[in-house]
């Protein structure tokens, strides 16, 4: 299979990589983590690649043959360097898979 044809079944493979698979309690695990180099700030839209920590937010995904997809995202926290700009940190925005604080992707809640 091609890159093209998995990244039309998988959109957000264009902006994330898959650290690793596996199953876990009947359900398959991924742990995901962001590819782009930078991210923009949600306030000013300045992009920054300064990290400040990560955390990992569990998201459900659609099933695969009927057995549940966990997503275990490493969610980045970058610095804003932008002094006329508020927000001091902030945490990457991935709207290819989901928006902020759901706990499920969005073709999950949205199904195409
Ligand atoms: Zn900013």
């Amino acid at each position: 299979m091609s890159t093209l044809a998995l990244g039309s079944l998988i959109p957000w493979l264009a902006v994330l990589s898959v650290e690793a698979l596996q199953m876990c309690d009947g359900a398959i695990e991924l742990h995901v983590s962001s590819r782009q180099p930078t991210a923009a700030c949600p306030v000013c839209a300045q992009p920054s690649a300064a990290v400040h920590s990560h955390y990992v937010r569990r998201l459900a995904d659609l099933p695969w043959a009927g057995i549940p997809v966990v997503i275990h995202l490493a969610v980045r926290k970058l610095f804003c360097r932008n002094t006329a700009c508020p927000r001091r940190i902030f945490a990457e925005r991935l709207p290819q898979l989901t928006a902020p604080y759901r706990r499920q992707t969005l073709r999950l809640w949205e199904p195409v």
